[in-house]
């Protein structure tokens, strides 16, 4: 991706003056300065080193901030859109600002202007009776759950894989966990919004000062916006109310274990109608020996070679831990009679599958977290950060990795498809990956681990260039992806391409009537504004 810069400036709104983005940011300095302090601008070295891609070592200058601000109220944020708008400076939202794999806390144009909203850290209210919370945009996820704890509040968080990312960024970027509250966007009721002008609007029922239903009613008066603010450019969201699951008087944590490959896709079709008719609720993972493994042991563990692992290596990991090729976590809760039925059921649709076992943990509702299994953790949204581990898989001194996550519909057809698709990238590259499906009723994600050496150019390269290349592929066989990074996005909203992109020319209309000078987060899903030095070359 190439930004236009330093070219004159076709809009008539903005002044004739000639500068880069560069320089307006370090003019617009003292503005930010005046708005948040002077201490919560950050320059220099904890920019590269906090608020950068932390994977992706090629990307000075491909996407390197000018310097961070970190604003202490929703007024800060209101003050911040609007200095952007006087100096014509494009900002970069995050709230934690680890969404690593998909690019971390990097802008897409360079020189931008990091807004990280870590110090809007408070849970804002939690409400027992209807199982919802509100949180600002810095709430991690582990914060959420000690949180709870510490309140004694019999309500679940869902958690991703790793629970240091903020509830709010994650809900943002379509995230999920793993129990029945799993997909988080669909969670979502209430949202504030600071808009590219510094107006600041409610979505739903918020829409009512007086509202008693903001957090207990998903749908207001009119078309419900939530979803707008949702992986977009369009407004920075100051606040979230979140529905969360009672906690159950039990749960289990139900996983099997499928020897071969095909047994693996064979799944996929048998637990369909079971997921369809609501026996299983939870967000069901199918996870690859690899994935499990690469977060409990290394590489050198199992193979003196750096070669990609073979199916001898395979059959010694499944030996050593009881596992299969593939790996189905489901998650079942409350009354144990009713359990037992339900897992009845899963054990009657998966009974025509050669070479899979079955195994089953029920623990208490309020289990304390050190007592669960930790591959068990996520079915009942226990923090966790166990996969990071998985970075040290080869011993690289730095890891990375980078998100390949196409969605492709629930069957065992489309999960071979994609993963022998993925087996080609990895070949390509010599490289092992670790995989998931991430299951609804009706669809999959893939989540697709491989893990690079970030210290070798030459490595990075490769591993942009095969990853786009699964990309294009996989849109080819009509797999959209679920997420992308920062490198990817504007091919991946290219794929979008029904009716001349009219989706694209619908998200570039609304971008530019909400941000006309396009100052919030522009190229962020592909989305660019047509006025401004800061758009897409060639647009
Ligand atoms: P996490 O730390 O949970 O991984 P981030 O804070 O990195 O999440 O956010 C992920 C992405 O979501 C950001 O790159 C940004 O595009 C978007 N985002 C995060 N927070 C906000 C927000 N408050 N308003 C608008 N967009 C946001």
């Amino acid at each position: 991706m190439t930004v236009v810069d330093d070219q004159s400036l076709e809009d008539g709104s903005f002044n004739s003056e000639t500068s880069t983005v560069a320089e307006r940011a370090e003019r617009a300095k003292a503005a930010f300065a005046a708005a948040v302090g002077e201490e919560w601008v950050i320059e220099g070295e904890p920019v590269a080193r906090d608020f950068s891609d932390p994977y992706d070592t090629l990307q000075a200058p491909r996407s390197r901030g000018s310097y961070v601000v970190q604003p202490g109220s929703v007024e800060e944020v209101r003050q911040i859109v609007r200095i952007a708008n006087e100096h014509r400076v494009p900002l970069w939202t995050g709230s934690q600002g680890r969404n690593n794999g998909y690019g971390g806390a990097a802008p897409r144009v360079p020189g931008s202007v990091i807004v990280n909203l870590r110090r809007m850290n408070k849970v804002l209210e939690v409400n027992e009776t209807f199982g919802y919370a509100v949180v600002e945009p810095g709430v991690s996820f582990a914060e959420l759950n000690a949180y709870l704890l510490e309140n004694d509040i019999a309500l679940w968080t869902s958690v991703p894989d790793l629970s240091w990312g903020s509830v709010l960024g994650n809900t943002l970027e379509h995230g999920l966990g793993y129990t029945p509250y799993g997909e988080h966007a669909d969670q979502v009721c209430g949202m504030e919004i600071v808009l590219a002008d510094g107006d600041l609007v409610r979505t739903g029922m918020g829409g009512q000062s007086n509202s008693k239903n903001f957090h207990t009613h998903q749908r207001g008066f009119g078309p419900r916006l939530d979803e707008m603010f949702m992986q977009s450019n369009f407004g920075i969201v100051t606040k979230m109310g979140l529905w969360m699951q009672p906690r159950p008087k039990a749960w289990r944590s139900v996983w099997i274990h499928a020897t071969t490959d095909e047994a693996g896709y064979a799944l996929v079709d048998a637990l369909r109608p079971l997921l369809m008719d609501g026996t299983i609720t939870n967000r069901v993972l199918i996870m690859n020996l690899t994935a499990i493994l690469t977060a409990l042991s290394k590489k050198e563990d199992w193979h003196d070679s750096t070669a990609p692992i073979d199916d001898d290596v395979r059959a010694a990991m499944r030996a050593a831990y009881g596992l299969g090729n593939w790996n189905a976590r489901i998650g079942l809760y409350g009354e144990p009679d009713r359990m037992d039925v339900d897992e009845r059921l899963i054990r009657e649709a998966v009974a025509h599958i050669p070479g899979t076992e079955y195994v089953s943990r029920e623990y208490p509702g309020d289990v304390r977290h050190e007592d669960v299994f930790p591959p068990d953790q996520a079915v009942a949204g226990i923090p966790n950060m166990d996969l990071l581990r998985m970075l040290d898989w080869y011993g690289y001194e730095r890891p990375g990795h980078v998100g390949f996550a196409p969605i492709f519909p629930l069957t065992s057809d489309d999960a071979r498809e994609i993963h022998q698709l993925l087996e080609r990238g990895s070949a390509r590259m010599g490289k092992d990956y670790g995989a998931a499906y991430a299951l609804t009723a009706r669809s999959m994600l893939m989540l697709a681990l491989i893990i690079y050496n970030a210290g070798d150019p030459e490595e990075v390269r490769r591993t942009f260039e095969v990853t786009g290349e699964m990309i294009a592929e996989s849109a080819a066989m009509g797999y959209g992806e679920y997420r992308g990074h920062l490198q990817f996005m504007d091919r991946i909203a290219d794929q979008f391409d029904f009716n001349d992109h009219a989706q694209q020319r619908l998200n570039q209309r609304l971008k530019d009537a909400l941000d006309p000078r396009g100052v919030l987060s522009p190229g962020k899903q592909g989305i660019w504004p047509s006025a401004g030095d800061f758009r897409r070359a060639g647009a």
